[in-house]
């Protein structure tokens, strides 16, 4: 059994009296000490997908319409929100993509920790305070002891994700959400943050979904892949299945709009056009207008997802035809 599985989620968005979906019959699912990485443009529905996994779509206008969402054998969507909150922030921990608008900038970074370890935790504050120096440590904040008195403001932007990061792992969870985690921080310090929380993953034996707009974070981190477009998942499978054998358009264009290193380009491709506001009615396949590949059909059909691999699915007509 997956640690966490997702089936069939649908969430919607309430506009003058109408709910409009944003994230229509996604599933997959993430084992213990497993990344699964989420990718795809902003306005795919990545990070309302990880919301409504950490039961944070409550008071928005956002609607969890339909599915059903599994962790560690229990329907979170059955549980009462005071269940909920038990798990979240124990079992179940996420990093945001800017800590300073997580961190609170009032407060020294070790106060933050400890409050954190001791709503879940029944441990004296001296207990939580040495804790919060290990966790500190743990993530390779320099003089740990010292700096769990620092204010946000006095670290670095990669100390700062860190410190994230030791606030999500206060409780040892066994998942961890990481939404754009590394994308405020500049190369090299996103290389630190990502090479972190795989060298934790290995010791804690964490489960992780990486959400990331940037196919080449995804493909040096993720042992699977879920390429999300407009709300639907149009292209799963194993990062190294998925890498070898690229069978979707949109995933192409991802691939193809990163910068390699050792290339010389004056031009990186770019997918034309944008992702389609949610209330433009677009019948087919909702990637047509941008899709070099396009034919009649494609205005016409919304293709079903079928696998060309085992293991490998895709949302094309074309998929598996020698064509993509
Ligand atoms: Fe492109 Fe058609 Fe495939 Fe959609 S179904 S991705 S428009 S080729």
């Amino acid at each position: 059994m997956a640690l966490l599985e997702v089936k069939d989620l649908e969430i919607a968005v309430a506009a003058g009296g109408a709910l409009l979906p944003v994230v229509r019959g996604v599933s997959f699912s993430v084992d213990e000490n497993e990344t699964l990485g989420i990718v795809g443009e902003s306005g795919c529905g990545k990070s309302l997908t990880s919301l409504a996994i950490m039961g944070l779509l409550e008071g928005s206008q956002l609607r969890l319409t339909g599915g059903s969402i599994s962790f560690d054998g229990r329907e979170l969507n059955s549980l009462s929100p005071n269940e909920r909150r038990a798990i979240m922030g124990d079992q179940m921990a996420m990093i945001f993509q800017e800590p300073m608008t997580s961190l609170n900038p009032v407060y020294r970074i070790g106060d933050q920790i400890v409050e954190t370890i001791r709503q879940h935790r029944d441990m004296s504050k001296r207990q939580a305070s040495d804790r919060a120096v290990e966790l500190l440590d743990l993530v390779r904040i320099p003089e740990p002891a010292r700096r769990i008195d620092s204010f946000p403001h006095q670290m670095s932007g990669g100390q700062r994700q860190r410190v994230m990061i030791a606030m999500a792992l206060a409780c040892d969870p066994k998942l961890l959400i990481a939404d754009e985690p590394t994308t405020a921080l500049d190369v090299t310090v996103q290389k630190e943050v990502l090479d972190l929380m795989a060298d934790l993953q290995t010791r804690m034996g964490t489960a992780i979904v990486l959400i990331s707009h940037d196919l080449g974070v995804i493909a040096e981190t993720c042992d699977k892949v879920a390429v999300m477009y407009r709300g639907k998942i149009v292209e799963a499978a194993s990062a190294a299945a998925l890498f070898a054998n690229i069978s979707h358009p949109y995933t192409r264009g991802l691939l193809n709009s990163i910068p390699v290193v050792d290339h010389d380009v004056e031009w990186l491709e770019a997918i034309p056009g944008r992702v389609p506001t949610i209330d433009e009615t677009l019948p087919g396949c909702a990637f047509h207008p941008r899709c070099s590949m396009a034919e009649i059909r494609c205005s016409a059909e919304d293709p079903a997802p079928h696998d060309v691999a085992t293991g490998h699915t895709v949302r094309c007509h074309f998929a598996g035809k020698g064509t993509v």
